[in-house]
């Protein structure tokens, strides 16, 4: 789960980090008090967006020559006429995809002076299990581009569970980042700020580009992306309340409503599958005869005759799925509650393509007997090359 930029540093302001001080507007009309209520002499506009990139971002339908989704003013008329340019309207950046994000939400903040722009990000590292510290004096641009034309100018490396945070972790980042006695001093303190935030709520990543050291010789964070593990919401209600839902995928929503795992992708073969290894051979073999995969799907092993039929309507509302393979090895899920969710949906929401199902497992001849009985168009399929093979044929003719 993401967060917006501004929640992120108000959370990481919760733990002590040096952040600026700002305001985010929802409506045009409320920018102009926003940004009278802070300092100046310099304001930043930022888009907020669940993705990055947004300063070298373009606005669809932008003037020649406008500016991205991060904009410095000089003062509180030229914040708000800023913020009130980039509401309501849809940002493009590399990390968006083509389609681009639509702004809701202006963040106004306190400008600051910049003298270098470092990068910092902590992770969970799958290789060593571990949480790893990643830093870069590269900051403020694409750190994949560092990582891959300039992989010598990032440092990372991963903290010993047992010992947790240490002031020498802090010291060896100061030290690649080159930063003076007052930043090193500084440093210590916040890397073990961001890494008992990290650890207290449940963080996958946290991601600081740029973290910058100002005129004054001290650090701040100037953007923040934090991204939290979905598993662990039920114990950080605080965070979960943070979720916006605009920015997420509406049939992801609706899945993770019925406590399925669904994923949207862009092919065209709609899959309905059990476990989540079954569904991953099940897209390795759509691909493997022509065809891409619309959805990935695991059902789970106690699916009810509901969850499956709320399934099955998330796969055909989505437009851009031509045909739905059903691939289902019943163990502790029976073929037959599968049988009846299908049956059950195609009666409810209807049958626009064709439908390949291929049960296996548990009560299997019950399920086929359910499926044979009722009037629902299937194509049946024995096993899973077979319905590979039906669905993607079907599909391409
Ligand atoms: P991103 O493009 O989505 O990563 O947004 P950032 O928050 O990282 O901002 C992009 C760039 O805008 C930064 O790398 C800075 O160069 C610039 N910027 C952001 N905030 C300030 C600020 O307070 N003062 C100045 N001078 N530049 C800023
Ligand atoms: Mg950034």
């Amino acid at each position: 789960m993401n967060i917006h930029e501004y929640q992120a540093k108000a959370l990481l302001r919760s733990y002590g980090a040096p952040v600026s001080d700002g305001r985010v507007v929802l409506k045009a009309e409320d920018a102009k008090a926003a940004a009278g209520e802070l300092d100046g002499p310099l304001w930043v506009v930022k888009a907020q967006i669940h993705a990055g990139g947004r300063g070298k971002g373009t606005f669809k339908e932008a003037d020649a020559g406008e500016k991205g989704g991060v904009r410095l003013a000089k003062s509180v008329a030229e914040a708000a006429e800023e913020a009130k340019k980039m509401l309501g309207r849809t940002l493009v950046t590399h990390q968006t995809g083509p389609a681009g994000k639509q702004v809701n939400r202006i963040y106004i903040e306190d400008g600051s002076d910049i003298s270098r722009e470092l990068y910092l990000a902590l992770l969970v590292d799958r290789a060593t299990s571990r949480v790893s510290f990643v830093c870069s004096t590269e900051g403020g641009m694409d750190i994949e581009e560092v990582a891959a034309s300039t992989p010598e100018k990032i440092l990372s490396f991963s903290v010993d569970p047992a010992t947790g945070y240490m002031p020498y972790h802090g010291r060896r980042i100061a030290f690649a980042l080159g930063l003076d006695k007052q930043g090193q001093k500084e440093c210590v303190k916040l890397m073990g700020i961001l890494y008992k935030a990290f650890i207290e709520r449940d963080m996958e990543m946290l991601e600081i580009n740029p973290l910058i050291v100002m005129e004054n010789g001290s650090l701040k964070v100037l953007d923040a992306k934090l991204g939290f593990d979905g598993n662990a919401m039920y114990r950080q209600p605080e965070v979960s309340e943070l979720r916006d839902v605009t920015e997420e995928d509406p049939k992801e929503l609706e899945a993770s409503k019925y406590d399925l795992n669904y994923i949207a992708l862009d092919g065209e073969i709609g899959c309905m599958v059990n476990g989540a290894g079954l569904a991953m051979a099940t897209m390795d073999i759509i691909k493997l005869y022509g065809a891409e995969p619309a959805n990935f799907l695991d059902v789970g092993g106690g699916a009810t005759k509901e969850k499956v039929t709320e399934a099955f309507k998330i796969i055909t509302s989505d437009p851009n799925v031509k045909g739905i393979l059903v691939n289902i090895f019943g163990g502790i899920m029976r073929c037959d509650v599968i049988a009846e969710g299908v049956v059950a949906a195609v009666k409810e929401v209807g049958l626009q393509v064709p439908l390949v199902v291929r049960l296996e497992g548990t009560n299997v001849e019950e399920g086929k007997r359910i499926i044979n009985e009722s009037d629902v168009d299937v194509i049946a399929a024995d096993d899973l090359k077979d319905g590979a093979q039906k669905i993607v044929k079907a599909v391409k003719g």
